[in-house]
């Protein structure tokens, strides 16, 4: 006979969720953890790590040791490439699962970034059995449909980066060496070197631009993604440290400065790095792939002109993409910036963890989904 103590319904598998299905396994809590997307680990599986001669503290690794966790623990069942299609309160929680529209291209195959994502290697429509990888799975044969009974509910259904596509003055998706900084940390992790993604070559001259897509009130967007200074500042010391000739400024309003550690980084890291305080008003392409761009002068508000190898674009943390769909579904309030509203939720049983309810880094969405596991616990009543 089972001796668990209560069964919670986890949505979303990135650091958030997995560190909630974690933790309640810990109280003796069964999970059934629904992940929308092929693989577990969200979006901060993917990031590279950052140390120099030290480590910089980014996070990436302790979400690489969490899911090694999750995917080794008997009472939490993963559904994977599935979402919640209807969920009705009784006494418990009576959930329809069912398979999400997530797809794989026809004849392509892609793979998890961590080797703890089981399956590996998921294949899209039209691939031949005999030319898959071991243990990949076709794209059809994933996803559950079924119906289920929680006694509670954690939504951490993560963020989406912004679109740079909406701020068209920049060009992005036309210049090739204008990328997001997602992007550069997919090309720092096959590289190990910031490569240039026209030719391959090591950029001499790299822009980073900071508050892309944030704290812009003409997007509407005003408030503050919190990590982008963190991580712009992070990949620019771990560039540096491996190569130390790079050349890279950072146009900023103002830095994001916080945490214990981060302080310390920051003096650190101005040694190695150039600050100019504008943000660039627009980007044109040169010959050989390089990019100028304009800003003003902050002292006497004229327009310069300055020319880069690569320029990254330091995107910002945006209410997941579903989330008017996530919000009627289990029936969470918006917050004024539209994220879910984590003090919305609770007293029925359905609680938030993580970038769900707002911008946050690694470290502070694992204490958030401390903070919910324990608020969860309460209302099933294993805690007092
Ligand atoms: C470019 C960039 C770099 C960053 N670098 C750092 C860094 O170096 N250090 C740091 O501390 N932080 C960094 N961050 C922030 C970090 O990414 C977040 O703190 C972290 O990913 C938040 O985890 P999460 O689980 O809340 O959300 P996510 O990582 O977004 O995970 C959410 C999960 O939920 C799934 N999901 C979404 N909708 C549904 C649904 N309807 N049903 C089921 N599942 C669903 C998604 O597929 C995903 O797996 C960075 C952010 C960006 C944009
Ligand atoms: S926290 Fe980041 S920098 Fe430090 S070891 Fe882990 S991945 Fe590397
Ligand atoms: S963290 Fe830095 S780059 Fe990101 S929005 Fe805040 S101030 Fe701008």
């Amino acid at each position: 006979m089972s001796n668990k103590t209560g069964t919670v319904m986890v949505v979303g598998g990135g650091i958030a969720g997995l560190t909630a299905a974690w933790e309640l396994t810990r109280q003796n809590i069964h999970v059934e953890l629904v992940e929308k997307s092929c693989f577990l680990g969200g979006h901060s599986i993917g990031f590279t790590c950052k140390a120099s001669d030290k480590c910089q503290q980014c996070g990436a690794c302790s979400v690489e040791e969490m899911l090694a966790s999750v995917v080794n623990e008997p009472l939490i069942n993963v559904h994977l490439r599935t979402e919640v299609k209807n969920l009705e309160k009784t006494d418990t929680f009576k959930v329809s699962l069912e398979k999400s529209s997530v797809q794989v291209e026809d004849g392509k195959v892609i793979k998890g970034f961590s080797v703890h994502n089981s399956p590996l290697y998921v294949a899209g429509k039209d691939c031949a059995d005999d030319d898959l990888p071991s243990g990949a799975v076709k794209i059809d044969d994933m996803g559950s449909t079924a119906e289920i009974e929680v006694d509670a509910v954690v939504v951490a259904t993560g963020f989406s980066p912004f679109d740079p596509n909406i701020k068209s003055t920049y060009g992005y998706g036309k210049w090739k060496n204008l990328i997001t900084g997602m992007e550069l940390e997919n090309i720092l992790r096959e590289n190990t070197f910031a490569v240039r993604p026209s030719d391959g070559k090591i950029p001499e001259k790299i822009a980073f631009i900071q508050c892309v897509g944030s704290r812009d009130e003409r997007l509407g967007n005003l408030w503050c993604s919190q990590v982008c200074c963190a991580y712009a500042m992070r990949m620019a010391g771990a560039i540096k440290y491996k190569d130390s000739n790079a050349d890279i400024s950072i146009f900023y309003i103002d830095i994001q400065n916080t945490g214990k550690e981060f302080p310390v980084f920051y003096e650190k890291i101005k040694s190695d790095v150039r600050f100019v305080r504008t943000i660039p008003v627009d980007i044109y392409p040169l010959e050989n792939d390089r990019l100028t761009l304009r800003h003003m002068v902050e002292e006497n508000g004229t327009p310069d002109f300055e020319e880069f190898d690569l320029v990254v674009l330091s995107v910002g943390i945006m209410p997941n993409e579903d989330t008017d769909k996530i919000s009627k579904v289990f029936n969470i309030a918006l917050n004024e910036d539209g994220f879910l509203d984590d003090n919305a939720a609770g007293t029925s049983g359905v609680f938030v963890a993580g970038t769900a309810s707002g911008p946050q880094g690694i470290a502070d969405t694992i204490a958030s989904s401390g903070r919910t596991v324990y608020e969860t616990m309460k209302y099933l009543g294993v805690i007092k």
